[in-house]
């Protein structure tokens, strides 16, 4: 059997080597490395994949995330909606800006932000909702986007996990999650589904002006050479990067179903065990890509089922294992613990299981013999 990755991008890159290669080849002979036309071509090819409007390359997801809010003009003491269950990205930008993120909780089936938490949550000074399409499940976009015009808020879509995943709403209509809010952000980090060979990330949005804003911001906050109208940052997607997503992208939609099939498998072998809770998606099937398969451990040792797995070769993981709130950097009085019961469950429930486009039928049964083994 194949050695098991937790993410196996050696074997995805044996795949493509010559594409990625002749990619990056071109980027080295013609020496563009900062805004090469690979760079350009890299955003028109991914606009049109999202059917959005604007694609604003940059160097990271956390940037990405960043100049959304910079973009936006919120201002210091703004206060910013988002999960308490995420990777601490999210809120770390909002409290960077000196906004004011308030962390509330999520649903125990999808891991993504409580709708009812978010109601509870709103006050006078709420300007933004973050919702995390956490794991690569969309958020419930439909109640959000609700619940925003109704309050006047922005939706900025952390969408570092759910690239190319298909958000239905109820009158049938289909959307790629990250550009159904005013701005969303992603991150091209290795390991994310859409993943590049170093740092890189993109903005997105379908507002022309915001769009403008943000491509000035990105560039210290130049729109004309030398002339800085506002406070920007360098975040910039290098040309090598753009290169290599140029050869990724045309794949995104065959790695995801690589992953939902991979998902599927997982969760046919180990469903209706009384010791697991497979995912669960709400939507239609396409609404999750799967960036992680995280299964919860019910009433069961999870450390140990976690400590059995390593010790057999089996890669795995705690996605999160601290709720965002507990964090000493973003600790506050105004938090109550009654108000996290799902985020302080999941915490101790959560265990991800090795997902990649490369999983083979055979790693899938030898993991998920081992969790069974383990449990009884
Ligand atoms: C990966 C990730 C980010 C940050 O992306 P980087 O490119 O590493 O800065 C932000 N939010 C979420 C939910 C992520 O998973």
């Amino acid at each position: 059997m194949k050695k098991i990755q937790m993410v196996d991008l050696k074997s995805q890159y044996d795949h493509i080597k010559d594409t990625v290669n002749a990619s990056i080849q071109e980027v080295l002979d013609n020496t563009a490395y900062i805004n090469g036309p690979q760079v350009h071509s890299f955003q028109k090819s991914l606009e049109q994949y999202l059917d959005v409007k604007h694609v604003i390359p940059c160097a990271n997801g956390t940037d990405a995330l960043q100049i959304a809010m910079m973009g936006l003009g919120l201002k210091p003491g703004d206060e910013v909606i988002t999960a308490d269950f995420t990777f601490a990205a999210t809120v770390e930008v909002i409290a960077l800006l000196q906004l004011t993120p308030v962390l509330v909780d999520v649903d125990a089936d999808t891991y993504n932000i409580s709708i009812e938490a978010i109601k509870k949550a709103i006050t006078p000074k709420t300007k933004a909702i973050v919702p995390v399409h956490l794991f690569g499940q969309a958020a419930n976009m439909e109640e959000i986007l609700a619940l925003a015009a109704e309050h006047n808020l922005y939706v900025i879509e952390d969408n570092a996990q759910a690239i190319g995943a298909d958000y239905t709403f109820a009158d049938g209509t289909k959307k790629k999650a990250g550009v159904m809010g005013h701005v969303a952000s992603t991150s091209f980090f290795p390991s994310k589904n859409l993943g590049c060979y170093g740092d890189g990330g993109a903005i997105f949005t379908n507002d022309d002006d915001l769009a403008h804003t943000l491509r000035g911001i990105v560039n210290h906050g130049m729109y004309v050479r030398y002339h800085h109208d506002v406070v920007g940052v360098n975040s910039r997607l290098d040309s090598i990067q753009a290169a290599v997503l140029n050869a990724k992208l045309p794949f995104l939609d065959q790695y995801n179903v690589a992953r939902q099939e991979a998902a599927a498998k997982y969760s046919a072998a180990l469903a209706n065990h009384k010791n697991i809770i497979t995912p669960i998606i709400t939507g239609t099937q396409d609404s999750h890509v799967f960036h992680q398969y995280v299964l919860r451990v019910i009433d069961a040792d999870r450390n140990a089922l976690m400590q059995h797995l390593l010790d057999n070769g089996v890669p795995c993981a705690i996605y999160y294992p601290i709720p965002l709130h507990s964090q000493k950097a973003y600790t506050d009085s105004r938090y109550n613990e009654a108000d996290f019961p799902v985020t302080n469950r999941l915490v101790n429930e959560v265990l991800a299981l090795p997902m990649h486009t490369e999983l083979d039928d055979e790693q899938i049964a030898f993991i998920t013999g081992k969790i069974l083994e383990f449990l009884k």
